[in-house]
């Protein structure tokens, strides 16, 4: 039976993405020796981090003004990475509490400035995005989450601040076009959108750097990724490997802005049949609903196990909630097909 994979992360992937990397794990470009044993200073390598970099910057239209990086230590490490590098000790910076993973940023950027919590939606369970926000004028930047992989909600508009945003994007990275004069950094664990498991991707705009005296260890300095370029030591090859085909599927897809249609009209089928039906409600704020992660709660909390068993029974796999909001969340990252997504609103249609 064909499987339908909602899960949250590590999610989804384009079956042909997985069957070229699984041949390549065999025979990588004809070379007799697998992409997990050559050398990653070897030329096919150093070619696949070089297109690996610019398809980067080719999907989202990056300018020379920024840096394009692929690390270890997941989107959690760049949650302190962030402020480390471009946070100097007096200075402050901005932050919206969207819920889980923005109150983890929250935390580990307090170590080395001051954190300004501008705005949160704890009031309400995290079930909308703070809109009218006041900037404090000294603030060196704005952190924001754009998509809230547990709470399921996103930014479908990004606030217009003056001053650089920081963004955790590791659950909606190349699901749409950005206008990337309004970041100053972005960075996603690849594990939802990207790829596999293993690398983030960091993109940085290079002048926010220098601002901070703070002694820094090599390996968490961008300066030391950037000069470089993601190869001071060994990268996670094959992750990137997998990312970077990831992308040239993107690209023959049509790019971001294909990707954000296909995502909107997936969306738009489930919620539509979230909101048809008295079996099922979405507790987020309308216009905040996250195109990627849908939340959503059954109207008898008591059947809860059993939609979940029925919706494994039609090969849909991974819609039970996160364990700390409960319910259901389906994720539609954009390697789902829409026909993925019908065969979870037949289930909760026929409940
Ligand atoms: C999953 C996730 C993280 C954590 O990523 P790791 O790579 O596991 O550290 C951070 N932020 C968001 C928005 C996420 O979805």
């Amino acid at each position: 039976m064909k499987k339908h994979n909602f899960y949250a992360g590590p999610a989804i992937l384009p079956k042909s993405v997985m069957q070229e990397a699984a041949a390549a794990c065999v025979d990588f470009n004809g070379s007799g020796l697998s992409v997990l044993e050559i050398s990653h200073r070897s030329a096919d390598f150093g070619a696949v981090m070089e297109e690996a970099e610019a398809l980067v910057r080719e999907l989202l239209g990056l300018g020379d003004e920024f840096a394009v990086l692929f690390l270890t230590g997941g989107a959690s490490s760049q949650f302190f990475m962030s402020a480390m590098n471009l946070l100097a000790s007096d200075a402050k910076a901005a932050f919206v509490n969207t819920g889980r993973w923005s109150d983890k940023a929250i935390v580990e950027a307090g170590q080395f400035g001051t954190v300004e919590v501008i705005a949160s939606s704890e009031d309400k369970n995290y079930a909308y995005i703070p809109k009218d926000l006041a900037i404090p004028a000294d603030a060196t930047y704005l952190h924001i989450t754009s998509n809230n992989t547990v709470t399921g909600t996103q930014y479908h508009s990004f606030p217009v601040t003056g001053k650089p945003l920081v963004a955790d994007m590791s659950s909606d990275i190349f699901s749409r076009p950005l206008d990337m004069s309004r970041f100053g950094m972005i960075y996603a664990g690849a594990q939802k959108n990207l790829g596999p498991a293993g690398t983030t991707l960091v993109i940085l705009r290079k002048d926010l750097l220098g601002k901070t005296e703070r002694a820094i260890p090599t390996m968490l300095d961008y300066n030391t990724h950037i000069k470089k370029a993601s190869m001071f030591n060994t990268p996670p090859a094959f992750p990137i490997y997998v990312a970077m085909l990831n992308m040239r599927w993107i690209k023959a897809n049509g790019g971001v802005e294909a990707m954000a249609k296909r995502n909107a009209a997936k969306a738009a089928l489930l919620y539509d049949a979230i909101e048809a039906s008295p079996n099922f409600h979405c507790p987020i704020a309308k216009e905040d609903r996250s195109v990627m992660n849908a939340v959503f709660m059954p109207t008898d909390e008591s059947r809860t196990a059993e939609f979940i068993e029925k919706a494994a029974e039609a090969g849909c796999i991974g819609v039970k909630g996160h364990r700390s909001v409960g319910g259901f969340r389906a994720s539609m990252y954009n390697a789902m097909d829409i026909a993925s997504v019908q065969a979870l609103v037949d289930v909760m249609n026929a409940f």
